[in-house]
């Protein structure tokens, strides 16, 4: 089917898409930019090919300069990673027009789960469970939207249909604020994401974040491959998640697990994927679809023994699934801090040359990371420099061990977040388990 694979992405998951596609035997293309001609899997891979200059718009998000990459390499595929192309669309179909293959689902899919409002629709008709509210877009008529609002009962939250990254969203309390947040919304939504469309549904109060991990191959067969806990976020990222969420039930998992997969097989879908959930008081509630690998793809990989990358290759190259949900055996906990250069208090970006690497190591720890004494963290993309993962036989082994990596690690020349999570994994709240999305901001406003 394919025997070259094109990495259009870079940093730690490049490295880690470059070792899956190795241990498969598949031979690999480097993309880069000016910035990252240095980066180790730039060194690996058996062709590299400079796209472009640092901006990501000129490199990693030039589509043309990607597919003229693939074209000259000979590379038959191409692996987004996450961010950048990875969840576009357009760039899928462009894939596959010039005959390659796109290593995740088709266009169609993503199109579908990019549209949170096409995406809820498609959940609820598959059994998920999604938060109240009503399936369609609002309606222009006030009267109407207020009747809507009053229904789900306040606060509500306010979202743009075609919205992402924490943005077009707005928390409404009580009626008299509602005409105005659903005029910004529905301008913010035009202006930023081109499609004016938005929704309603109930703003919980404490929910937590759990997700799960979903595996799915060409010929109608899905799996669901366990929980994540993701709660722990400062602006709507992560910063350290776990695997399996604690506290829950095994059997409720199982059941939104089995719901996950199922609307995997409703609606065509291959590759992996996540199916994120807002879980408050014993429930789920489905808020979005990724149609692609995720940061934190390792706590499961750990957890499940499974080696999530490689099994995206495989599905991808047509493969059925070698495994059945009988065989997904989830054992253990595990834990993934990401590390990022940034400063541990202002959050600030700190790029810079790294002087001192020093990695923890030992019986159930990894480390995913591009970065290495004399590596440059350069100052244009995500700031995250790797991620330190941990696994243990119960939560409280692997957490004891979390923290002995932690005290173990040491980046010197840049500012890190390793000191934060030293602290945030001595906290009480945290170490008990469960705690809610605020949980982190609230401790940052308190320590
Ligand atoms: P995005 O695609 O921008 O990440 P999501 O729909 O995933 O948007 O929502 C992002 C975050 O916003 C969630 O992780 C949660 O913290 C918060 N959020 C979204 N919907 C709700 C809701 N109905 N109630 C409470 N919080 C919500």
């Amino acid at each position: 089917m394919f025997d070259t694979v094109l990495i259009a992405n870079r940093g730690e998951i490049a490295l880690r898409i470059l070792r899956a596609c190795r241990g498969l035997e598949l031979k690999v293309v480097a993309v880069y930019s000016e910035a990252d001609r240095d980066a180790p899997h730039v060194r690996l891979a058996d062709q590299a090919l400079c796209i472009g200059p640092a901006a990501p718009a000129r490199s990693y998000l030039n589509q043309a300069a990607i597919l003229a990459a693939a074209a000259v390499s000979g590379a038959q595929a191409i692996h987004p990673g996450y961010g950048f192309l990875s969840e576009n669309a357009g760039f899928v179909q462009r894939v596959a027009d010039a005959g390659l293959v796109f290593i995740g689902p088709s266009a169609e899919c993503i199109r579908t789960m990019g549209d949170k409002v096409a995406a809820k629709r498609a959940m609820r008709a598959a059994g998920v469970p999604c938060v109240p509210g009503p399936d369609g877009s609002l309606p222009d008529d006030a009267a109407a939207v207020q009747a809507i609002a009053r229904e789900i009962g306040y606060p509500v939250i306010v979202k743009a249909a075609g919205g992402g990254g924490g943005r077009g969203m707005r928390v409404v309390r009580d009626e008299a604020a509602l005409a105005e947040a659903l005029a910004l919304t529905r301008e913010e939504a035009r202006r930023a994401f081109g499609n004016p469309e938005v929704y309603i549904e109930k703003f919980l109060l404490h929910p937590r974040h759990v997700e799960i991990q979903v595996l799915a191959d060409a010929h109608g067969q899905a799996l669901w491959l366990g929980s994540r806990d993701c709660s722990l976020q400062r602006r709507h990222q992560k910063v350290l998640e776990e695997a399996p969420a604690p506290g829950i039930a095994p059997a409720a998992l199982a059941a939104v697990g089995e719901r996950c997969a199922e609307a995997c097989r409703r609606i065509g879908y291959c590759g992996v994927g996540t199916f994120e959930f807002l879980y408050e008081d014993g429930a789920f509630f489905f808020i979005e679809m990724n149609t692609r690998l995720q940061v934190e793809h390792p706590v499961t990989e750990m957890t499940t023994g499974i080696d999530i990358v490689q099994q995206q290759l495989r599905v991808a190259r047509g493969e059925p699934l070698a495994l059945t949900q009988a065989q997904v055996d989830c054992r253990g906990h595990a834990f993934e801090c990401r590390i990022n250069a940034e400063h541990p208090e202002t959050f600030a970006p700190s790029p810079g040359r790294i002087s001192e690497w020093r990695l923890p190591g030992g019986f159930g720890v990894r480390v995913d990371s591009h970065a290495a004494a004399g590596y440059q963290v350069p100052p244009y993309y995500d700031s995250m420099i790797g991620k330190l993962v941990v696994h243990g036989a119960t939560r409280a082994d692997a957490l004891a061990r979390l923290r002995l990596a932690l005290d173990e690690m040491h980046v010197g020349g840049i500012a890190t977040n390793l000191a934060l999570h030293r602290r945030l994994v001595r906290d009480g709240d945290f170490a008990a388990g469960g705690v809610d999305i605020h949980h982190l901001e609230r401790w940052l406003a308190a320590v």
